[in-house]
């Protein structure tokens, strides 16, 4: 990176950080020859495919995924701001792996794994439209995998399963 003070071409990194919603890198940088210090922004090129359940790809949308995620989180204590900086997790989780292509499935247990830790209810119903859960059966141990008290009484069980 040429300094643009003295135009040497060495400089070293002083700091790095992501700036995703410039979908950048901010490095600062200080010239090895006249010590000036200077800022770049790397845009990051972040075509990311993902591979649906039927075989075909489209586009890793970012806003795809925070409407997904706002509505696993309506009426839960979960903000939309919350949502927004889990979206950038997940997209700095996707950046740090530098994949080109993921599944559905992968990119879906990503997002679990932020939403886990926020909130159980959005957790659940985040779950329930990733996962397509067959049975009750299954639900209940996705539930159980994070609230491990919570139980069902057998007949509730098949109750639910017959319903279908
Ligand atoms: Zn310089």
């Amino acid at each position: 990176m040429r300094c643009p003070f003295c135009h040497h071409e060495e400089s070293k990194v002083t700091d790095s950080r992501n700036a995703f919603e410039l979908n950048a890198i901010r490095r600062r940088r200080e010239c090895c020859q006249c010590m000036q210090r200077f800022t770049t922004f790397e845009t990051i090129d972040l075509t990311l495919q993902v591979k649906k359940r039927d075989g075909t790809f489209e586009d890793f949308k970012e806003e795809k995924l925070i409407q997904g995620l706002d509505a696993a989180c309506r009426h839960t204590r979960v903000s939309h701001d919350e949502v927004r900086r889990l979206a950038d997790q997940v997209k700095g989780d996707l950046m740090r792996r530098g994949v080109r292509e993921i599944s559905s499935r992968e990119l879906g247990d990503l997002v679990m794994q932020h939403l886990q830790k926020i909130d159980v209810v959005a957790y659940i119903r985040f779950a329930c439209v990733y996962k397509r859960f067959k049975d009750v059966r299954e639900l209940l141990e996705a539930i159980q995998s994070i609230v491990p008290e919570a139980t069902l009484k057998e007949e509730e069980l098949s109750d639910a399963t017959e319903e279908k």
